[in-house]
């Protein structure tokens, strides 16, 4: 039987992209002051100068470079899905800075992406992931890729 497919956060990111093109984080912007905001606000701006409070749904650039990165050694506790029955297997933690929205966003690498891989400033780009498999369900998120990337 096929697993649903269901985002670890609804609302974060796009949940049904045709292709890896049409994925993108989704934060919000404020209608007053044009500040952006990832995880998504939605009820008031959190720019301490701005009383604004329309906030709407906005795609972030798909394309950062390298903030900073390091790699998961430890079991992270729950919430975090794993099974402990398994062995751990080190993920790679990357902090992407997006220019446009002037915002550092952090996130998993790809599979097979180690911070061997990574430097600072090196171009990536957001991709539809998996967190996490149980018998019923695929816990979607997203995953930071080098640009170019071709070991997968
Ligand atoms: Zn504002």
């Amino acid at each position: 039987m096929a697993r649903t497919r269901t985002p670890v956060v609804s609302g974060w990111f796009t949940e049904h992209p045709a292709t890896e093109a049409d994925f993108h984080l989704i934060g919000t912007r404020c209608r007053t002051c044009a500040a952006v905001f990832f995880p998504r606000e939605d009820t008031c701006c959190r720019n301490p100068r701005c009383a604004g409070t329309e906030l709407t749904g906005v795609a972030l650039s798909r394309r950062g470079r390298v903030w900073s990165y390091t790699d998961g050694r430890y079991r992270p506790p729950a919430p975090y899905p794993s099974d402990p029955l398994l062995p751990w297997r080190p993920y790679t933690l990357v902090a992407v800075e997006l220019a446009a929205e002037r915002m550092v966003v952090l996130g998993q690498g790809a599979p097979g992406v180690t911070p061997a891989d990574l430097r600072v400033g090196r171009e990536m780009e957001v991709v539809p992931g998996v967190l996490y498999e149980d018998a019923e369900r695929t816990w979607t998120t997203w995953h930071w890729r080098p640009v170019g990337w071709d070991r997968g």
